[in-house]
């Protein structure tokens, strides 16, 4: 059973898409098969073919079927319906997922974001051609081997070069996320960089105005996914450049050497989105800041850990004693490292020469030895208040955050240490505001 053929034609699949389609799990072929034994076409679609023509593993095997989702679910019963109002059922097989789409054209898009309706195809062709751009636009034949590939997304790809399906102005003017997916594709990993062709790039800028038809969850997951990429530099100043960061978060954006920081930062340790942010936000007003990360709708730990991050940039305590060293450790506890990183990656951003400082610095702060005391406060504010003989309140809590500052600077072991410490504080008189506490910076 070959099932279905397509509406366009086919070619034999390139030398390097033919070895990672070989890598497809079986259950997808089983899939398939089972599609064209019912009468049905299945084609490979979207970012695995697109990945594939360069090389790499796709992240997921999505299907286009030309069969209705009613019958989907009736040949696949244990398929899932998630998405059934735009053709997509979820078929599972052994520990794999499909999502499989039905082929469609589409109606117009009037609110600029999605079709007004959708009608059911048998054309692969006409389904190709509402995908947006040229090598999303690609479909694979895995029982016939073939790559039908009507818009020459091949050879975009070749040319490292993004392309609109039809016209840019047309694209983008019916559907404002191509926007951002315009922006992502630049990069597509592996170390491959894509420029727009001119009509592209003139269209991302004159129909930039579409991104407000977009939900700020989409436009964010966009911008998180940029950002999580290795040239999140090259594309954010094109970002910048183009107005569009300024119109999904107001700020100052211009600094060159913020994004070189930003794309040195390694994207290892979990908040690299977070941090890279905070980079690129070096020049922003901090309160605005956070106004705009709310109205990207952003989590509330995703902003905090971003706006402490970026108000700890450039604070390292490079040439400081010990003692500011136990308290920078003290205050910033697990996010110091990814803290160093940045301000590192900031640091040297046109200017090598200062790695030494940053290695010198953490050699330093990774001999220091932990606190004999630990982390914890020795005193607490019963045994404060019977030494002192002051009232429980405001004062009694600054005196025992002042404390438990000296303490780690100190490295204080035990409680005669603090008795004799407070000894030699002035706590009997002076506004308790302005003692100092354990913060940073
Ligand atoms: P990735 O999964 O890495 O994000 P992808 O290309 O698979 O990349 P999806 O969002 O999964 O992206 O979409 C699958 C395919 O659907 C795309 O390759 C493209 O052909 C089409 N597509 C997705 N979003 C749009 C859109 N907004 N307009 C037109 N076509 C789209
Ligand atoms: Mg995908």
């Amino acid at each position: 059973m070959e099932g279905s053929l397509a509406d366009v034609e086919g070619l034999a699949l390139p030398k390097i898409l033919s070895e990672v389609i070989a890598t497809r799990p079986e259950e997808l072929l089983w899939c398939v098969e089972k599609i064209a034994a019912a009468g049905g076409g299945a084609w490979l679609v979207g970012g695995a073919v697109r990945q594939g023509m360069i090389g790499k593993q796709p992240n997921d095997w999505d299907l286009a079927v030309d069969l209705e989702p009613e019958q989907m679910l009736e040949i696949f019963p244990n398929a899932l319906a998630t998405g059934v109002r735009y053709g997509t059922v979820t078929l599972r097989r052994g520990e794999y997922l499909f999502e499989a789409t039905t082929l469609r054209g589409e109606g117009p898009y009037g609110d600029g974001r999605r079709p007004d309706s959708v009608s059911y195809s048998k054309s692969l062709a006409a389904d190709l051609a509402r995908r947006d751009f040229t090598f999303n636009a690609m479909a694979v034949d895995l029982v016939r081997e073939l790559l039908h590939d009507p818009f020459e997304g091949r050879i975009d790809l070749a040319n490292q070069r993004l392309r609109a399906v039809g016209d840019p102005v047309h694209r983008l003017g019916e559907d404002g996320l191509r926007i951002m997916r315009a922006y992502r594709f630049l990069d597509l990993g592996g170390g491959i960089l894509c420029k727009p062709d001119l009509s592209l790039e003139k269209a991302l800028v004159t129909k930039q105005y579409m991104i407000d038809n977009v939900s700020k969850e989409r436009v964010w997951d966009e911008f998180r996914r940029i950002l999580s990429g290795d040239s999140v530099g090259m594309i954010v100043r094109r970002m910048a450049g183009d107005g569009l960061l300024n119109r999904i978060l107001p700020g100052s954006w211009h600094s060159a050497e913020s994004c070189i920081a930003a794309q040195r930062h390694p994207c290892l340790n979990g908040i690299e989105v977070e941090a890279r942010l905070a980079l690129l936000l070096k020049e922003s007003e901090y309160d605005s800041i956070e106004e705009g990360l709310r109205a990207l709708k952003m989590s509330n730990a995703q902003i905090a850990t971003t706006l402490t991050l970026r108000r700890r940039l450039g604070t390292t305590p490079l040439d400081q004693p010990a003692g500011i060293l136990r308290r920078y450790r003290a205050v910033l506890g697990e996010s110091m490292v990814t803290q160093l990183n940045i301000d590192r990656a900031l640091a040297n951003a046109f200017d090598d020469s200062r790695e030494a400082e940053f290695d010198d610095f953490i050699t330093r702060i990774s001999d220091l030895p932990i606190l004999t005391a630990g982390d914890k406060s020795l005193v607490d504010g019963l045994w404060l208040m019977d030494f002192t003989g002051m009232p429980q309140g405001r004062r009694l809590g600054r005196l025992k955050e002042w404390i438990h500052l000296l303490q780690v600077e100190r490295d204080l072991g035990d409680i005669s240490e603090i008795e004799s410490l407070l000894c030699t504080l002035i706590w009997q008189h002076g506004d308790e505001l302005s003692w100092p506490r354990l913060a940073w910076p």
